[in-house]
């Protein structure tokens, strides 16, 4: 493993080889962005490159090869260190350890690196101990936090780490990651990457069938001939199986990319982009109902009341009014 085979990410590869190149390696590091990126990856990453034993020169990365880079991929390293939560918080028994540590030189790496895992999570009494040693960090040691929830930290911890900022992946980044890595189907790699969005850990893990059931679960209740049949009715029972499911967010998406593929399939020849890719008939034969501009709009209604969601508005009446709106553009254009 090292920099090259971490996909996407290109800013902070940069910066962290730029780091390396110059020998100019912070004492401590925030990464920052959404749980399930590739910040810890990344983590691991860079404390295999400072601690590698034959640095390749102009690349600034780890070799991959040498016993300290096989140490670290196997978290074996007996200076590298990973601190997570212990149940909900990371507490003060933890920093402590870590700062028993640090006092100590590495044994054969040239740094001592500690990454802090959702380190949003630390309590108030470690995260004041955290403080502590980043007001005063030891020479040889290199301390990395991540966080999806950078805004919970301490902005005295924040100002005393270099941030670097992790931005999701593309949708299409996702997919050929899992395409050439996990050897998944075009079809299954496409959804996939849709419910992960842009987070390739996350896309790794999850059950391609049981998001697909879930997928189906929603589309199937705003689909073309269901509210044909259903009509007013099945409005009402599609906004209710959306807000009241599990994950209403996660069903909304769902309802986005449905009525961005329908975009799609009336604007451009060749759908590649188009996600439920399996569900292509359905969606040509839909997407003939119903206008651009009435798509446009109705894309915008479920924005702004994703935002509203956040506020707590109530999302279930937002909904119906969306759903209203687009079985009336249906309706208008069908005949059966
Ligand atoms: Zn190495």
């Amino acid at each position: 493993m090292s920099f090259e085979s971490i996909i996407g990410h290109d800013r902070p590869k940069q910066i962290l080889r730029a780091v390396l190149a110059k020998e100019r390696v912070a004492h401590a590091y925030l990464f920052f962005g959404e749980e399930g990126i590739g910040k810890s990856l990344t983590a691991k990453m860079f404390a295999q490159a400072v601690n590698c034993e034959e640095p390749i020169k102009n690349g600034s990365d780890a070799c991959g090869q040498c016993w300290a880079c096989k140490q670290v991929e196997n978290s074996v390293h007996p200076d590298v260190f990973t601190i997570a939560p212990d149940g909900d918080q990371i507490k003060i028994a933890q920093i402590r350890e870590m700062q028993d540590y640090l006092v100590y030189r590495p044994l054969i790496g040239r740094y001592k690196i500690y990454t802090i895992e959702q380190a949003d999570r630390m309590n108030a009494s470690a995260a004041n101990s955290l403080l502590k040693t980043l007001e005063e960090p030891p020479d040889h040691s290199l301390i990395i936090l991540t966080s999806a929830r950078p805004r919970h930290l301490l902005p005295t911890i924040r100002s005393r780490c270099q941030g670097l900022r992790f931005a999701p992946l593309s949708n299409q980044e996702v997919q050929a990651a899992l395409e050439t890595h996990q050897d998944r189907s075009t079809e299954s790699a496409r959804i996939l990457a849709g419910f992960s969005q842009g987070r390739l850990g996350v896309a790794y893990t999850v059950d391609p069938d049981g998001i697909r059931q879930e997928r189906d679960r929603v589309i199937n209740t705003i689909g073309l001939d269901a509210l044909m049949e259903g009509g007013v009715v099945q409005v009402f029972n599609a906004a209710e199986t959306i807000t009241k499911g599990d994950s209403p967010a996660a069903a909304l998406t769902w309802l986005v990319h449905w009525l961005r593929d329908m975009l799609i399939v009336k604007t451009s020849d060749t759908p590649k982009r188009v996600m439920n890719h399996d569900r292509l008939t359905e969606l040509t034969t839909a997407s003939q109902h119903i206008s651009s501009d009435a798509i446009i709009g109705l894309l915008e209604g479920l924005e702004t009341m994703r935002q509203g969601m956040k506020r707590n508005l109530n999302a279930q009446l937002q909904l119906e009014v969306i759903l209203l709106n687009m079985y009336d553009a249906f309706a208008k254009n069908h005949t059966p």
